[in-house]
């Protein structure tokens, strides 16, 4: 930590459940979800608004800043800041208020995903977007505005939701909506990666259902022109979810060759015991699989994730489910949305240095080219990523919006000290192509994106409003991460 940030006093008094100093017992390890960078930094955890603006006045009295943090699920370093104060909100986890009647949740914003729909589901309601994790925060998802396998349908998390409390850097506490006098703040605080203010308290609406079931089926696409065209006729034929997987390793005529999978709510009276499939309990993963505890399934996981293992394993999944192609199924739709939440800690499979996700959205049009030579580009850098994912998306009104009408791409690729550069400069490298295509980034799984970038995926004017925005609300520019800092200087 920095000379000038060392603590003076270390029997300072708790109030709020943070000191007014900087001890050294705040400083923790920390992380993005994929692990490829540890920086260190004092860690906070209030447990309600008066402790947030404690730690505001701690930082300040320090003249460091604060970065804020959710469940820490971001890939990248958009959920801390280095040898700064890192609020971690999780303890904020109350859940406010419930009206089954109308569908309104109002929470804090540690609640995550899973406290959500396990508090509406028996009603019949769910979260109308949701990330392939439970685990992330609602405030964490907001400030990314997540979307889901069904983002084409019900567009992201801000767009489904009604209000929130937004608790300023100087101690003002607002109350945002799409129309009253907050509006720019609504627009931009969602999607605002969490320089603008804190959400202290969310209101969403949630989805009505009749059903805990999902039909599920998956499509082999033998190549990326299939990948698209069964994509889109999937989700013309009213598939509820669709998100598609391609083996990376798959050359030649094969290059893009995957599987779409698509889920969609049973019609009303197709589900006899929609009380039982309604069910929190019904609804969760469970933590064995064919006997054996979920929690060690990374280990078993971990001897295949290299180039030689990843080939076996995707080549042998594209088969099964070509072998499988069009057989309808069922499943709750926990198990249809929550598909990276049934290896517990997968992440650990790729070792010590962690895994960088590339992700970016490319508009429909330019969506095949674009895709086929970020595929090219990995096979020529010999750079493979070891889960591709690929999804539909649609724009959205919010000011730093990463969405656009088109398709998405997400690459995992395994860091190691050997190959950190070159994946680096492979990341510039899809960037410029992503640039050409008219793509946008997302910020909850970039680690890459260089500051010369932002103004051509957003242009100048966006760029420019937010930089307004955030001198109003943040002077001080209290708020802070290592993403921002990175992209925005
Ligand atoms: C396995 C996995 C699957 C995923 N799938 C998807 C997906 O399908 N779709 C998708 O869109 N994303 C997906 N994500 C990304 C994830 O949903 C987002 O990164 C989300 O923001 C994580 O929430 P979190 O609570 O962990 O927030 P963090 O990662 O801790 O923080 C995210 C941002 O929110 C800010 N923040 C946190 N709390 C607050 C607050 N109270 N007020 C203001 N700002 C705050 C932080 O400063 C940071 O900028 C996935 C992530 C994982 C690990």
């Amino acid at each position: 930590m920095g000379a000038n940030h060392a603590p003076r006093d270390n029997r300072a008094g708790k109030r709020g459940g943070v000191t007014s100093v900087l001890p050294r017992d705040r400083i923790e390890p920390l992380q993005g979800f994929g692990g490829a960078e540890t920086v260190a930094g004092y860690v906070f955890r209030p447990s309600n608004v008066s402790g947030i603006r404690e730690a505001f006045v701690a930082a300040r009295a320090y003249g460091v800043p604060v970065a804020l943090r959710g469940a820490g699920k971001s890939y990248g370093d958009a959920a801390y800041l280095r040898e700064a104060v890192t609020l971690d909100l999780t303890r904020l986890n109350r859940v406010l208020d419930w009206n089954p009647d109308t569908g309104v949740l109002t929470v804090e914003p540690g609640v995550t995903i899973r406290q959500a729909w396990q508090t509406t589901v028996g009603d019949g309601w769910l979260p109308p977007v949701v990330s392939g994790t439970m685990y992330s925060t609602i405030g964490g998802a907001l400030a990314m505005n997540i979307h889901g396998k069904n983002h084409y349908k019900h567009g992201t998390l801000g767009e489904n939701t009604l209000s929130f409390d937004l608790l300023l850097p100087g101690g003002d506490h607002l109350t945002c909506t799409p129309s009253n006098e907050n509006r720019d703040l609504f627009y931009a605080a969602i999607g605002g990666f969490g320089v603008l203010g804190v959400f202290t308290t969310i209101r969403l609406q949630m989805m009505s259902v009749q059903s805990g079931l999902m039909r599920v089926r998956q499509f082999a696409a033998r190549n990326l022109t299939e990948l698209f065209a069964v994509t889109d006729r999937e989700i013309a034929g009213g598939s509820d979810y669709t998100v598609g997987w391609l083996d990376p390793f798959a050359s030649g005529t094969n290059v893009g060759r995957g599987l779409v999978q698509t889920a969609s709510f049973l019609p009303e009276g197709h589900d006899p015991a929609p009380a039982q499939t309604l069910r929190a309990d019904r609804q969760d993963l469970g933590d064995t699989a064919l006997g054996v505890p979920k929690s060690v399934l990374w280990q078993l996981l971990k001897p295949w994730v290299n180039d030689a293992g990843m080939r076996v394993l995707s080549a042998l999944r594209y088969r099964l489910g070509a072998a499988t192609s069009g057989k309808a199924g069922t499943d709750t739709w926990a198990g249809a949305n929550f598909l990276l939440d049934y290896v517990p800690h997968w992440q650990n499979a790729y070792g010590s240095g962690g895994l960088m996700q590339y992700q970016t959205q490319i508009p429909a049009t330019a969506a095949p080219e674009a895709v086929a030579e970020q595929l090219r580009l990995c096979h020529a850098h010999r750079l493979f990523p070891y889960l591709s994912v690929f999804k539909r998306h649609r724009a959205d009104p919010f000011l730093m919006s990463y969405s656009v009408d088109g398709y998405s791409l997400a690459l995992d690729f395994k860091v190691t000290s050997a190959n950190r550069d070159r994946l680096w400069n492979l990341a510039g490298e899809l960037d410029a192509v992503t640039i050409a295509a008219g793509g946008r980034f997302y910020f909850a799984k970039d680690a890459t994106l260089h500051p010369s970038r932002i103004q051509a995926f957003l242009g100048e004017a966006r760029v420019q409003t937010f930089r307004e925005i955030k001198r109003r609300v943040d002077p001080q520019n209290l708020l802070q991460t290592d993403l921002y800092r990175r992209i925005f200087g």
